[in-house]
């Protein structure tokens, strides 16, 4: 019997905030992505192993890695600012 299994990683937006960039100094938009590292069988996903998340500049695309705590806060923080 033959099973072909593997991993696969999903990145979802999950909001996007400006602010300056740590890295370039320019204040640019910046994505925040959720990234899941998901159990694939037979190539398809099964279940998410690991999340974590990032804060990619549109400048320059510098990663910066938040705590699942900071993604929600800057949901909450780009809600505050319309
Ligand atoms: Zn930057």
């Amino acid at each position: 019997m033959l099973l072909i299994f593997g991993s696969t990683i999903h990145e979802t937006l999950v909001n996007v905030v400006a602010f300056v960039c740590g890295y370039c100094h320019v204040h640019a938009p910046q994505n925040v992505v959720k990234r899941s590292n998901r159990f694939t069988l037979f190539f398809i996903p099964l279940f998410s192993f690991s999340t974590s998340y990032v804060n990619q500049c549109t400048n320059c695309g510098a990663e910066t890695r938040i705590t699942s705590e900071q993604a929600h806060n800057s949901l909450t923080w780009s809600a505050a600012q319309r």
